[in-house]
């Protein structure tokens, strides 16, 4: 197929995520990728800043990874969970065990994010129908957070950043709190909790869970927050009999600089999200975790199972790279890495915060943003971005990046300069 055709196809033709039909947003064609670098049909060798959406932790094309998929391929690629169960399901959830917040025990494995968050609610609600509270049935939650894009996941989004606003009158109400104020690295103001307290007090009887993202809010903003907060929250949940649902979907596996967000505070939620890099960005995977106690319950009163069951669950290719991946991860330096990165950003990105048109930039672990005041011409942006030879996805007023841990200094220099270069060339 010609490059000119496959464009004529793509434009006329395929849905991008959150694009318009139009045709006026232009999409580049990659043809390979490997390590940090994503390769263009027109030439063009780019670093990538973003992960593909923070999962490709270890790099494109990977041979430990590619390894295991063809393994596990030739082995059996896929069999239904229902009735059956098999070695890499075992086998990744005894890994998985070994590293997630304590108390943890039992893992739901399912297609994307947005159904773990979709599990974990229903798990949440029907743990309350099983205990006979049939009135717990609505969800606290803090702005700015971003959940997934189905139907509850989309509840508990930020009602405006949360790019779900038109929807809004057919969602299910949930309670909304201020998103949390005290930055990640500053000092932690207590007052900040009392409309928590306020809330959950007030409500209890009709909140099954309270669930957020651990210490970085993603697409709802990119903010980083106190770690005393979520240590808060956990003992508020606890004071009212409220679970706590983390949803680790993006910070999960190292990317702030802890394995999970929920270890900064020390803290362990009842039920767990996890997705994006679980798989090394191989494929789409997600489990839901939860305690003893809360699968106990669901088992063993009416009906006595957990009502959800998805085709591909526990599909034995996702499970192989998973374990790959989380194994390579443990075996790397990605502590180190992960400061190493860190440091950089640190060094690099402060140095637009005296700009006119920025309006902040912070760093944690593996995650560099640029707050602009405006929002970002993407069109416009990415093209500059894409000359630097670095591929980064802007959204609303934000510049920011998550790039493979692998990257090394000298890449690393490459996409700061870019984003420090279309920053000035653009904006100065
Ligand atoms: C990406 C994301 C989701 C949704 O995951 P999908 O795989 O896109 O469905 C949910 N929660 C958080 C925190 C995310 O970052």
């Amino acid at each position: 197929m010609q490059l000119e055709q496959l464009l004529h196809i793509d434009k006329n033709h395929v849905w991008h995520p959150y694009s318009s039909a139009n045709g006026a947003m232009d999409n580049w064609v990659v043809k390979g990728a490997s390590g940090v670098h994503l390769f263009l049909e027109t030439g063009e060798k780019l670093v990538d800043g973003m992960s593909s959406w923070w999962s490709v932790i270890h790099g494109y094309n990977h041979s430990v990874l590619n390894h295991a998929l063809i393994r596990q391929t030739e082995q059996m690629a896929h069999v239904m969970f229902g009735g059956l169960t098999h070695r890499p399901a075992a086998k990744l959830t005894e890994l998985l065990l070994k590293i997630v917040p304590e108390g943890l025990n039992r893992v739901f494995y399912c297609d994307s994010g947005s159904v773990a968050v979709e599990v974990a609610m229903k798990m949440a609600i029907q743990y309350w129908f099983s205990k006979g509270v049939t009135s717990k049935s609505r969800f606290a939650t803090i702005r700015n957070g971003y959940h997934g894009d189905t139907w509850h996941a989309m509840s508990v989004c930020d009602p405006n950043t949360g790019m779900h606003h038109i929807f809004n009158n057919t969602l299910p109400q949930q309670y909304f709190l201020p998103a949390p104020i005290s930055k990640f690295c500053a000092g932690f103001n207590n007052t900040e909790l009392e409309e928590v307290e306020k809330l959950l007090s007030a409500e209890k009887e009709n909140i099954a869970a309270f669930i957020l993202e651990p210490i970085v809010q993603g697409a709802g903003g990119m903010r980083f927050y106190h770690p005393q907060y979520l240590k808060k929250v956990r003992q508020l949940c606890n004071n009212y009999d409220i679970l706590l649902i983390a949803d680790e979907i993006a910070t999960g596996f190292g990317r702030t600089g802890e394995l999970f967000g929920s270890n900064h505070a020390n803290i362990s939620p009842d039920i767990m999200c996890l997705g994006k890099a679980i798989t090394g960005g191989y494929m789409s995977f997600a489990a839901t975790l939860c305690t003893h106690e809360i699968a106990a319950t669901i088992s063993e009163n009416e009906p006595g199972v957990f009502m959800h069951g998805p085709t591909f669950m526990g599909n034995p290719l996702a499970c192989s790279l998973a374990k790959a991946s989380i194994k390579l991860l443990l075996e790397s330096n990605w502590e180190q890495n992960i400061r190493r990165i860190e440091n950089h950003f640190l060094k690099t990105l402060p140095a637009l915060s005296n700009m006119s048109a920025v309006q902040d930039v912070r760093v944690l672990g593996a995650i560099g943003v640029v707050e602009m005041k405006e929002n970002v011409d993407i069109k416009i942006v990415q093209k500059k971005l894409v000359q630097c030879g670095v591929w980064l996805r802007p959204f609303g007023k934000l510049i920011y990046t998550m790039p493979p841990y692998t990257i090394s200094n000298s890449e690393l220099n490459t996409l700061t300069s870019a984003m420090i270069n279309t920053i000035k060339e653009v904006y100065e």
